[in-house]
């Protein structure tokens, strides 16, 4: 037996559960030692009713008896049960979990964990706890128990548990992956005791030491697997790039189109990205920026050389609101320049796109700026040369087409996701990172403040009042995740009652993503020109819109939003030098809201909200789409920065001395498996 021995061979069960493994992706020894725990229960510290220490956590067992659901006066439920043991008997209370009711029964055995109290009746009480039902063998085990996700009726976790537990001393004798020196320098665990204390562990000290060793791994592999895929792509393209020259002069005539001085790190940045340029390897870097740090122009910069050298360039935005802004403010800068460009959006006219493409092909436009409409089979350049994508993280796999189509251009993507820079280089593992880590001089941070209901009205006065002074404001409608056709409706009902019964002396209008383009664009130019004074938006202006006289950004049930997005929406104002202001209302509170919009009132870096989210809600929330690229991970977090810098360097270091693995052929081998494996 090993590691890839099917199950069939070596597990003693039924077809049906070999079926039902295979579902999940469980189809050898291998997989199955890999399919980890998900939570673990702690047995090890049971305790008997009689000897419950109060006001501290306790776990006990007992059996469920009189269990009863009850409606409180104010609408919350309300259940109690009893729980006894030879040698005593406890209540139970919950609140508002009435799921609670569909799982436990009277005469149930369960082991439940919380704080015991005495009630003013004298009676030992527990509110609140968590619980698990349980089977004799776990009982008996008083250890800590791995908790596994399982898969329909069949694919239990006691059935797992009881799969697992002979596979271990198997994987004692697993041979590990990661060279000796590697193991010894990290100072990991064992494997096959790894996999065994992940799965069994005999302390949570253990546990925690065999996630690490085991997160350890699998950041290795990934971020191995990052650089070998860059060292490849650069042998391989090597002389396909082409070349974007600069001078002096043309640095000159750039600069002297716009009205102000690059900052340091826009500096820093354009000088990273114009030596790429300059070689006959295709560039391929993302630009990571917080909002309003300065992308665009950077960006401008780029595509201005690539025209003056000869050639033609894209800009992919991930809306047709910001395509438009990008490409109004290239021509003001590349126009005069001499520079002609073209705008291709999903709602071009048939027509117009046709002679767009027409242009493209023949080469009577230097430069595009459109959406996924670009991606379009019948869009071809005459000789593309470089391509930005703006808020690449929105973009799934299809903007490699592009890239593949046009003998690979040169290729920058533009994030204002702020992760750090090792994160970054984990998560876009073959990208090179060029960081703008300041925002233009004279920015005041907005002043954000959460406010509650009865201060509303207040705050709308006060709005008002700023409007009266020749501000203007946004007004972020509720984000219904589910439904893009709830959320218009309600914004319009917002827009109604704002514009009515609010602020019926001011001028509003309503943007959101079922307008017309035509529309939107006459809302955008209207509110840029101050006709409008208020922008009821839903979501859709999330992104880089950049309108510096607004200065006031009011999100509604702002706890819809993760801390990432939040900063994004703040990020539309405190464009301009006037102090501007971000107010947070809220349908709904609890804990986890107040610390979250409290963040977003003591800090003002979008490097350490996101940060926070990522601790918060998990990178899946933070970067929005599943596609963006962020890797699945088992037992490694994204936030686990040491380990991430370690196995970072340990790559790194395997790569320098041996850039082929050639010594190393059972990781390539690894790395292989890997890319062939669906990336979910
Ligand atoms: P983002 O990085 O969010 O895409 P933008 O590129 O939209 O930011 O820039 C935000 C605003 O800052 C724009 O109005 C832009 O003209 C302005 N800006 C960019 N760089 C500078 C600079 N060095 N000095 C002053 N203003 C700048
Ligand atoms: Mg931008």
């Amino acid at each position: 037996m090993d590691s890839r021995t099917p199950l069939s061979e070596t597990l003693a069960t039924t077809s049906r559960h070999l079926k039902g493994l295979a579902e999940i992706g469980v189809q050898t020894v291998g997989d199955l030692l890999n399919y980890f725990p998900r939570a673990y229960s702690d047995f090890s510290q049971l305790r008997k009713i009689s000897e419950v220490v109060l006001g501290e956590e306790n776990t006990v067992v007992g059996k469920i008896q009189k269990l009863r659901t009850f409606r409180t006066p104010r609408g919350k439920t309300l259940i109690t049960a009893k729980l006894f043991s030879a040698d005593g008997e406890l209540n139970l209370t919950w609140f508002n979990q009435t799921f609670i009711t569909r799982i436990l029964r009277n005469g149930d055995e369960i082991a439940i964990s919380g704080k015991v109290q005495i009630s003013p009746t004298g009676k030992l009480s527990m509110i609140s706890g968590n619980f698990e039902k349980i089977s004799d063998e776990m009982l008996h085990a008083g250890r800590i128990i791995p908790i596994y996700r399982t898969h329909g009726k069949l694919i239990s976790s006691k059935w797992l548990r009881e799969k697992i537990y002979p596979l271990l001393d198997f994987a004692k004798k697993i041979p590990p992956l990661l060279p000796r020196e590697i193991c010894k320098n990290e100072n990991l665990m064992n494997f096959g005791e790894a996999i065994r204390q992940i799965h069994f562990p005999d302390s949570f000290e253990k546990l925690e030491r065999a996630r690490e060793s085991l997160a350890f791994e699998e950041l290795f592999f990934l971020q191995l697997g990052g650089l070998l895929r860059k060292l490849d792509w650069k042998r391989g393209a090597t002389g396909s790039g082409k070349k974007i020259p600069h001078s002096p002069e043309l640095l000159a005539e750039f600069a002297a189109k716009i009205p102000f001085k690059f900052t340091r790190a826009q500096k820093i940045s354009s000088a990273e990205i114009l030596r790429d340029l300059k070689k006959d390897l295709p560039m391929n870097r993302l630009l990571e920026g917080d909002v309003g740090s300065g992308k665009t122009i950077v960006a401008a910069l780029a595509i201005f050389l690539a025209v003056r050298a000869g050639f033609q360039s894209s800009l992919l935005a991930p809306t047709e609101i910001l395509a438009t802004q990008h490409f109004r403010n290239f021509l003001k800068i590349l126009h005069p320049l001499g520079i002609r460009g073209g705008l291709l959006t999903g709602s071009t006219p048939a027509k117009k796109k046709k002679e767009i493409s027409a242009k493209l092909k023949s080469g009577e436009l230097d430069f595009v700026v459109g959406t996924h409409a670009l991606l379009e089979s019948h869009v071809a350049f005459q000789n593309l040369a470089l391509t930005v994508i703006d808020e690449q993280h929105r973009f799934g796999v299809e903007q490699r087409i592009l890239i593949k189509k046009n003998s690979t251009p040169h290729v920058l993507s533009l994030t204002a996701t702020p992760i750090p820079r090792t994160l970054a280089l984990t998560i876009f593992g073959d990208q090179d990172v060029s960081i703008i880590d300041e925002l233009p001089p004279g920015r005041k941070p907005a002043i954000t403040r959460i406010v509650p209901p009865k201060k509303r009205r207040e705050a709308e006065r006060w709005i008002e009042s700023e409007v009266q002074k020749g501000r203007q404001v946004f007004i972020v409608c509720p984000l219904i995740e589910e439904s893009e056709v709830l959320e218009i409706k309600s914004a319009k009902k917002e827009f109604k009652r704002l514009s009515e019964e609010v602020f019926p002396q001011l001028e509003l209008g309503l943007i959101h993503g079922r307008l017309k383009s035509k529309e939107k664009e006459v809302v955008m130019r209207r509110f840029a020109e101050k006709e409008i004074q208020i922008l009821v938006a839903t979501t859709v202006i999330e992104v880089g819109i950049d309108i510096p006289n607004a200065t006031i950004m009011l999100i509604e049930a702002a706890e819809r939003f993760g801390l990432a997005q939040l900063h994004q929406l703040r990020g539309r104002v405190g464009r301009g030098s006037d102090q501007s202001y971000c107010f947070l209302f809220f349908e709904s509170e609890s804990e986890d809201v107040r610390t979250r919009l409290h963040a977003m009132e003591k800090i003002s870096s979008g490097f350490e909200l996101a940060k926070m989210d990522l601790k918060l809600r998990g990178p899946g929330e933070v970067f929005g789409v599943r596609q963006s690229g962020i890797p699945d991970l088992k037992v490694a977090k994204l936030t686990d920065y040491e380990i991430i810098k370690k196995s970072r360097n340990a790559a790194e270091q395997l790569l320098a001395d041996d850039s082929k693995l050639k010594n190393h052929p059972q990781i390539f081998e690894r790395l292989r498996e890997m890319e062939r494996q669906p990336v979910r």
